[in-house]
């Protein structure tokens, strides 16, 4: 209980600090709302979400608390405070700040992006008593009652397209807190629903997760579907420039797992050669591998009408018949 009864102070002490930096952020013509109302977040989305903004000053919010006697080394534990040579300075200067608050209502850390061009462009809190991670996803706290109702969740990797995508009307989505999605968070999602949507930026990395999002949510017993943003790099570029519906139907035209994954193989290699072909081949049969025998059965068939190759053929390379091997080892 002595446990419990700290965890409740950090979370009050997190609460307080987000309602300072909310103050600032009604302040008429700070930096921090004139940035989001450049990209195009309205107030009460703003408000929805308790964006905040923490100033530019070295340690207004150090001596805030200060006049509150509030324990140092409890806000250096949650990262809102810095040390060094003995002074004390605000971690999160001039910056949007966005609290990231848990399914039961807490406070359990913040997301603070750059306004300028200062290096990083977002600074998160760090791991604390009541700050993992692993076990949360940003924006749950909203969502989470969308994602019931409509059995399905849109995974996104940041807290700009949550945000614009909530405005926008689709309000069943969350973002893995900029890590890789975990398995953690994959047991929390599938509370919820089976049916997740991977909607990841569309560059390389965002590529790379998507196929690590896969293998994680397949684990927790998810056959997930990914979204290709096909104009613009993430969602909240996409659903501004185009709105809700085109990107519903983005959601309509996803690609289950496996053909995202046949897709992305695809793209490696030329299948105008046979030797391309035949790793091609190889490669896809692994992916077949993890599936039920019935779900491979409609892959295999779709496959293998595509590449002219007999099913036969695919089923013996899933199940490692290889005769190659055979002669090597007898
Ligand atoms: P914006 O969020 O302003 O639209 P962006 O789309 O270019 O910028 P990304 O680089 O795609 O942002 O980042 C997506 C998410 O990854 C962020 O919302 C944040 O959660 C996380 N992230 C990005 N950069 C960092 C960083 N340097 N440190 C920690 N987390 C980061
Ligand atoms: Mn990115
Ligand atoms: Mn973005
Ligand atoms: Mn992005």
């Amino acid at each position: 209980h002595r446990e419990d009864s700290r965890k409740e102070l950090y979370y009050q002490i997190n609460r307080e600090a987000a309602t300072y930096y909310l103050k600032s952020f009604c302040q008429k013509a700070n930096p921090g709302l004139t940035y989001m109302l450049k990209r195009g977040i309205q107030p009460v989305t703003l408000k929805k979400f308790g964006i905040g903004y923490a100033d530019g000053e070295w340690d207004s919010l150090y001596r805030y608390f200060m006049s509150k006697n509030v324990d140092v080394k409890v806000l250096k534990e949650l990262g809102l405070i810095s040390e060094s040579k003995g002074r004390f300075y605000d971690k999160f200067r001039n910056r949007v700040m966005f609290p990231i608050i848990n399914t039961r209502g807490k406070v359990i850390g913040f997301g603070g992006r750059a306004i300028d061009d200062s290096m990083p462009k977002y600074l998160n809190s760090p791991e604390s008593p009541v700050f993992m991670k692993k076990n949360n996803l940003y924006g749950l706290n909203l969502s989470r009652q969308d994602i019931s109702k409509e059995n399905c969740a849109i995974l996104v990797e940041g807290y700009m397209d949550v945000i614009s995508l909530y405005q926008s009307g689709i309000r069943n989505v969350g973002a893995s807190l900029g890590t890789a999605l975990t398995e953690n968070q994959a047991k929390v999602l599938r509370r919820y629903t089976k049916n997740i949507v991977l909607s990841y930026d569309s560059d390389s990395a965002g590529q790379a997760a998507a196929l690590r999002g896969i293998d994680i949510l397949f684990k927790e017993d998810c056959r997930p579907r990914v979204l290709h943003v096909s104009d613009g790099k993430d969602p909240d570029e996409f659903v501004k420039k185009h709105g809700r519906d085109a990107f519903k139907k983005l959601v309509d035209n996803s690609l289950n797992f496996v053909d995202y994954k046949i897709s992305v193989l695809r793209r490696k290699y030329n299948l105008d050669s046979y030797e391309e072909s035949i790793d091609f081949l190889k490669e896809a049969a692994v992916i077949f591998r993890n599936l039920s025998p019935i779900e491979a059965d409609v892959y295999i068939k779709k496959l293998a009408n595509e590449i002219k190759i007999s099913e036969n053929a695919i089923r013996l390379e899933i199940n490692g018949n290889n005769t190659q091997e055979e002669f090597v080892t007898h």
